[in-house]
Formats: structure tokens, C-alpha cells, sequence
């Protein structure tokens, strides 16, 4: 039987060592190290107790079959080798026996490049386990996920959750039990029906429901507002429907106006009051008379919870409603977790993380445990 453990007791041992480096990358080049960074207090602490390490984790979704060149984590291992100052041994073969030399770090290829590895397959967990004397989970990002390299390694070797993992659950967990009020939310994105039992959790809690985005034109269109040709949710679940109609719905704070083109290049943005979108229009962004009316309700708030960016980021100027926010709350005082790859994305671009209280890790995991769903690692990890 293999048990819990606490990860700074653990001294001279060979470390396993779950992360999520799975950051954005482009032809070899890495767009965000954020997540790396984030990972490094894990592995100089262990390295300062006389462990030696071996790396594990996921980049993208490869198949197993093609392992897809441009899904290797040789890349992300040079990254994290520089960061650190320190040189990591990569292995390609799972089965490969480990030999350190001088090394006190290795990195296996890509978890997923490894039969059996999405499928939880406990023979693959055998073999990584045999590689090492202790797991330590710091993946915050795929604690949702019941694989090989996260909870199958733990039927096999004690196991200990990272110092990462342990600060972004606490944190969820504060913001969910116990909020200093007032707390503002601001739910925006692409897609409706993927964040409503969000917005349902925080809706009881909030002072204030900020909505953007696909988000926000899903719901002006319910409430009989024309929203021409935007992204917008059609055959939306009941779910969506019947909290539109509920009570705290009328924590929705309404912007007053958006930015929209008319134009298939998205160029010539104007901004309108909302009544005077046109059939032809796109929405694309919240107007600077909502933005004012947004911060003010933000300069107001302790606590301010935000994932998904307010407009079409990709493309300027519609990052203006995004960006003018995020500079608000890096100015404010609240206390700020944001979460949500796109929206950290923007923040970085900026270079504003210091300002912010709290930027997850966690994309899709950090919804998940939000919204209290299949944290099959967190609850063997007991946190
Ligand atoms: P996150 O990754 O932060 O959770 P989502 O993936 O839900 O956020 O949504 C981000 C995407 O939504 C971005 O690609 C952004 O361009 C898009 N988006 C937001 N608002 C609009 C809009 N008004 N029109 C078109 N796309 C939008
Ligand atoms: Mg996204």
C-alpha cells in the first residue's frame, strides 16, 4: 500500500516529479514560460535536499502514434534547463533505464507520446514508477485527469502534493468559502454553456456578475437585444435559460456600450450604445463608457474572481476593454485571482503578473474544481 507523504520531508531520493509545462509554443519557440516559472520552487527545494529528479509531463494533445515532432518536450527542456541554470538529461524511451552522471535532473519525452498514458493504464504507471522512490504532484492543470503520470504513479510509490498545487487549491478554496466582500465576478469568453455552473457557483456569493464576450452576447440577445452577427450561443441548455430568468441574474451588471465593425475584416470599429447594434454587426468589445462603469464597481470590491478575456483579444483594438481592466485591477487593492488560458495570456503580454494577487495555473482545472467536478487528484492528494 502506498501513502500519503508531505513533499519537504522527502531527502536523497529519487523524485518523481508530475508538472504542467504544457505552454503555449510555436515553431519551437515557447509564447509563455508562465508555467514553467511556476515550477521552479518545487525543483530547487528538492534539489536543495540532496533529491534527484525526474521530470514528467504532457504537451499538447498528441497521438501516440504520430507523437507529433512539434509535441516534444525537448523544447520546453531547454527552457526550464536555462531558467533553472542547470542541466536536464532528456529521455526519450520510457523504458529507458535512467542513468543521472553528472545530472541531478532528467526529463522523459512527453507523457502522452506513451501507450496507455491518457487511458490510465497501470502498466505504463509500473514502468515510470520503477524510475523512482517517491511521486510529488505539482500538475495543478491535469488534476483532473486520471492517468498513468498522475493518479496511476500513486498506486505504485508514496505520493506528496507540490507546494504549486497546495497554494492553488487554497486559494480557490478562499475565494469560494470565505470571500472578504464585496466580491465583483466577471465571466466572459467564447461559450456560454461551458461556464454556466460557474457563474451558478459564484452567482449566490457575488455582490456583482460581470459577463463579457460570447458570454455577454448570449445573454443581451435573451433579453431581446440585437446583437447582428456576433459570437453568440444558439440552443442553449435550459440551464442557461432558467438562470437568466433567476434572481441573481440581476447581479448582471449591463454595459452601456460595445464595440462592434460592421466590416468581414473586423476593420472600422465604432462604438455603439447597445440599443443601436445593427443587424450587420459584429460585437467585439465593451466600450469605454462600460469599461468606466466596470472599474467602478471594481475599485469598490475586496475581492474580484475573473476568468475569460471581455472581447476579441486576437485582433486590435478589440484587447481594449481586456487590457483597461486588467490595468485597473493591477492598480486596485482587491484581492485578484484570475484564471483562464486566454485571459493569462493577455495579462502576460502586458507584463503585469506581479500586480495581479493570484494568476491559476489552471485552465480547465481551475473550473473544474470550482465547480466542485472530478478532482480525482486532489482528493487522493487530501487537499
Ligand atoms: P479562457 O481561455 O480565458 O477561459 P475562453 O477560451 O472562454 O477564455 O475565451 C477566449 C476566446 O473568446 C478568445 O479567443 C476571444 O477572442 C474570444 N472572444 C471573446 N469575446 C469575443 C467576441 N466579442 N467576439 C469574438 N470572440 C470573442
Ligand atoms: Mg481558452
Amino acid at each position: 500500500m502506498t501513502k500519503l507523504i508531505q513533499w519537504q520531508q522527502i531527502e536523497d531520493s529519487r523524485v518523481i516529479l508530475r508538472l504542467d509545462l504544457n505552454v503555449p509554443h510555436k515553431n519551437n519557440t515557447i509564447e509563455s514560460d508562465f508555467r514553467i516559472s511556476k515550477s521552479l520552487p518545487v525543483i530547487n527545494e528538492l534539489l536543495k535536499r540532496n533529491n534527484k529528479i525526474i521530470i514528467l509531463s504532457h504537451l499538447g494533445r498528441p497521438s501516440v502514434e504520430k507523437k507529433e515532432p512539434s509535441l516534444s518536450l525537448h523544447v520546453v527542456c531547454d527552457h526550464l534547463s536555462a531558467m533553472l541554470g542547470e542541466p536536464i538529461k532528456f529521455i526519450n524511451q520510457i523504458t529507458d533505464k535512467i542513468t543521472f552522471g553528472e545530472h541531478r535532473i532528467v526529463m522523459f519525452e512527453n507523457t502522452r507520446f506513451y501507450k496507455g498514458e491518457v487511458d490510465n493504464d497501470p502498466e505504463l504507471a509500473k514502468t515510470i514508477s520503477s524510475h523512482g522512490d517517491v511521486f510529488v504532484f505539482d500538475a495543478f492543470g491535469v488534476s483532473h485527469r486520471q492517468e498513468s503520470s498522475t493518479t496511476g504513479l500513486m498506486n505504485f510509490l508514496d505520493y506528496a502534493p507540490g507546494p504549486l498545487i497546495q497554494s492553488e487549491v487554497n486559494t480557490a478554496k478562499s475565494i469560494l468559502e470565505d470571500p472578504k466582500k464585496p466580491l465583483c465576478t466577471i465571466i466572459s469568453g467564447a461559450k456560454i454553456s461551458t461556464k454556466i455552473t460557474l457563474i451558478e457557483t459564484f452567482s449566490d456569493k457575488a455582490d456583482h456578475l460581470i459577463l463579457g464576450g460570447g458570454l455577454l452576447n448570449t445573454y443581451l440577445q435573451c433579453k431581446g437585444f440585437e446583437v447582428g452577427d456576433s459570437l453568440v450561443e444558439r440552443d442553449l441548455p435550459q440551464e442557461v435559460l432558467s438562470f437568466f430568468e433567476s434572481e441573481s441574474a440581476k447581479k448582471i451588471i449591463m454595459p452601456t456600450d460595445l464595440v462592434c465593425s460592421a466590416d468581414a475584416s473586423l476593420d472600422y470599429p465604432q462604438i455603439k450604445s447597445i440599443s443601436m447594434v445593427q443587424s450587420n454587426d459584429k460585437v467585439l468589445d465593451i466600450g469605454t463608457k462600460s469599461i468606466q462603469r466596470y472599474a467602478e464597481i471594481i475599485k469598490k470590491s475586496s475581492t474580484v474572481f475573473w476568468n475569460g478575456p471581455l472581447g476579441y483579444v486576437e485582433k486590435k483594438p478589440y484587447d481594449n476593454g481586456t487590457e483597461s481592466i486588467i490595468n485597473v485591477l493591477a492598480d486596485s487593492n482587491c484581492f485578484s485571482v484570475i484564471g483562464g488560458g486566454d485571459t493569462v495570456s493577455v495579462i502576460e503580454n502586458m507584463g503585469v503578473q506581479d500586480q495581479i494577487s493570484y494568476i491559476s495555473t489552471g485552465g480547465g482545472a481551475l473550473l473544474k474544481y470550482i465547480e466542485g467536478k472530478d478532482m480525482y487528484v486532489i482528493e487522493k492528494l487530501g487537499l
